[in-house]
């Protein structure tokens, strides 16, 4: 079903019935055989319904072709709709030149394959681009943005700026806000206050226009069509020919005459794959920031990598800049991204259960291991992002701008991820432990719909002991005894009476944890969005292990790789890129 503008807010009760999101992880490594009959065809099949999704449909289709999208979940959008609307398009837009900013394709390809620029902690995020891919990227960011504005997406009217960007360059404001305007929101399953409806940033009002504008165009929409492979002639050579997709245990088999687009998303939901790549990232990462609207299973990369598909820019999977592992922003629910919070009004929020207390202050709470020990300064931040203005003062192009930024890391995620020291990889559940006097001057309500207490992501009880016996779930794989978090917080309140952490020098503790009932709420990192998947080229070819286009298939958005920014620019112009050329192939 699609979601516009009218019918959101009555689908939130049909949805509740059929919307069990498909999790599970995606099927064969091998090429399947082509069918020798097809259920449907189409000129351009397109995979995945967000932020690249939808403007490589619409490109095709308005080059005059036909044009299937199938969509795995029962509702359209992919992480792109939950998103901030935060899109970091430049090279001199309109909305660039009104402002008096100038800029170059030029100089935001040059800008992002800068060796020299470094985040605030030291790691550099543009060092490891493809060149060819930046290229194509800085060559049709005003294109992008001209045919986003074009297709009904509104953005704030004001300058570009570095508000709420990430990886954007160095040089000069380019980060845009699409305005919710009345597009109601997925997150609360009503449209947002007419207050600030042209001047709130959401993906809402990037992704339901472009949706409004597929079907105006003549896209056919399926969604609860899951693609579980590509086919290709033979398994390692010539065309690919169309996709299988399961629709509720029925098999489809979807011929495409020119090519098919890989727009899944990333893989950071999918475990084994994503430890490809950290081994680290275990089970207990399960709050994926996006879900539970959408999935990153790699389905995509992994069908496209059954036909011989290669991957591409894997170091900046986990390198440590970004937000690609987050700290959590709020604690006690299952997803916790610090940008997203689902509310009971959520077409999803049976599946993402509770909202979450967000946390204001770091300093009224520890954060404790599945053990019961403290790791680090609770007080930390997370990996740093990096666009204008961030690193101070800059110098364009010089490496001098090195000396600026003294080598710090921002160890937090680290320490999460350190694990127990029973041979076990990944860090194990981390647990907020904090008071009532905490949860007061939190303003915190401990209760449903904040916190999950039925699926065990929240705790409470009358002292510490009887807190650490009651931690219960899924990941908690050994017990916590009383004693140890007794000890850990005694030594905490004795910080807070000596003002100073001896262990982890948080800033002056402040406040004892002494007034019952206690708490523990899940505070595990959240895993965010992919920086590596697979190989494309500056046209969003997909390339094979040997270097060679597999012919007729395309990749876009956080499913390609060799490209080290966050979200929706990258996403957005990398399927009108992809739209562009699949819809100039030759028809089979
Ligand atoms: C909470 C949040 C806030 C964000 N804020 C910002 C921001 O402000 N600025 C920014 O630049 N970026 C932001 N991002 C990142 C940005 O949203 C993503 O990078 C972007 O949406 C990626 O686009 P995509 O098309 O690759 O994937 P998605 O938008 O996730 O779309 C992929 C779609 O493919 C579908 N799919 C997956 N597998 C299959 C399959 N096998 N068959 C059929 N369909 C399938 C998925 O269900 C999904 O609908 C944010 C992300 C989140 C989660």
């Amino acid at each position: 079903m699609a979601i516009n503008r009218r019918n959101l807010i009555l689908a939130a009760g049909s949805l509740a019935a059929n919307a069990a999101p498909v999790f599970t992880a995606p099927g064969r490594t091998q090429a399947a055989e082509p069918p020798t009959r097809w259920t449907l065809e189409a000129d351009v099949v397109v995979v995945g319904s967000g932020a690249s999704g939808f403007p490589a449909s619409i490109v095709a289709r308005e080059a005059g072709n036909s044009v299937i999208l199938v969509e795995a979940q029962p509702h359209t959008g992919g992480h792109g709709i939950c998103s901030g609307g935060n899109v970091p398009l430049g090279g001199g837009t309109r909305r660039q030149r009104q402002y008096g900013i100038e800029d170059s394709p030029d100089l935001v390809f040059r800008d992002l394959t800068d060796w020299s620029v470094v985040e605030g902690n030291g790691s550099a995020d543009y060092r490891y681009n493809d060149r060819e891919i930046i290229r194509a990227f800085a060559d049709n960011n005003v294109a992008t943005f001209d045919f986003l504005e074009a297709h009904g997406v509104v953005f704030v009217d004001e300058a570009p700026n570095p508000q709420g960007g990430e990886s954007v360059g160095n040089s000069v404001p380019r980060e845009n806000h699409a305005a919710v305007m009345d597009w109601p929101m997925v997150q609360t399953g009503r449209p947002a206050d007419p207050a600030v409806r042209s001047k709130l940033s959401s993906g809402n009002g990037l992704i339901l226009p472009l949706e409004a504008a597929a079907h105006k165009a003549g896209v056919q929409v399926l969604t609860g069509h899951r693609m579980t492979e590509v086919y290709r002639r033979e398994s390692r050579s010539g065309p690919v020919l169309g996709i299988a997709v399961d629709n509720q245990g029925r098999r489809i088999d979807i011929r495409s005459r020119r090519a098919v687009i890989i727009a899944t998303g990333g893989s950071s939901g999918n475990v084994d794959f994503r430890r490809m790549f950290d081994p680290r990232l275990t089970e207990e990462y399960c709050g994926i920031a996006g879900m539970p609207w959408s999935d990153q299973d790699a389905s995509g990369e992994m069908a496209a990598m059954a036909i011989g598909a290669s991957l591409w820019g894997a170091c900046n999977y986990t390198g440590e800049f970004g937000f690609k592992i987050t700290k959590a922003g709020a604690i006690g629910a299952q997803y916790i991204y610090s940008n997203l919070r689902w509310e009971p009004g959520s077409p999803v929020f049976h599946l993402a259960r509770a909202i979450g207390l967000r946390v204001r202050d770091w300093q009224n709470l520890i954060l404790v291991n599945m053990l019961g020990r403290r790791f680090y300064d609770e007080t930390a931040p997370q990996y740093s992002a990096n666009n204008y203005d961030v690193v101070q003062p800059y110098t364009y192009a010089s490496w001098r701008n090195l000396n600026a930024v003294p080598y710090k890391p921002r160890a937090f995620i680290d320490a999460a991820l350190q694990g127990i020291g029973d041979g076990h990889n990944g860090g194990g559940p981390i647990w907020a432990i904090f008071d009532s006097a905490a949860a007061a001057r939190e303003q915190w309500t401990p209760r449903p719909p904040y916190v999950d207490y039925d699926q065990g992501f929240f705790f409470s009880a009358n002292s510490l002991a009887d807190l650490a016996r009651s931690i219960r779930m899924e990941y908690q794989r050994l017990p916590m005894q009383p004693e140890t978090l007794e000890a850990t917080v005694r030594r905490y309140n004795g910080f807070v009476d000596a003002g100073a952490d001896a262990d982890f020098d948080k800033p002056s503790p402040r406040y004892k944890i002494a007034k019952p009932p206690f708490y523990a709420a899940w505070a595990t990192p959240v895993v965010h969005d992919t920086r590596a998947g697979l190989r494309i080229n500056g046209k969003a070819q997909v390339i094979d292990m040997h270097g060679a286009i597999i012919p007729r298939l395309y990749a876009c958005g956080e499913a390609a790789g060799g490209f080290s920014q966050h979200g929706l620019a990258r996403a957005t112009c990398q399927g009108f890129i992809a739209g562009t050329h699949a819809a100039r192939e030759t028809q089979a």
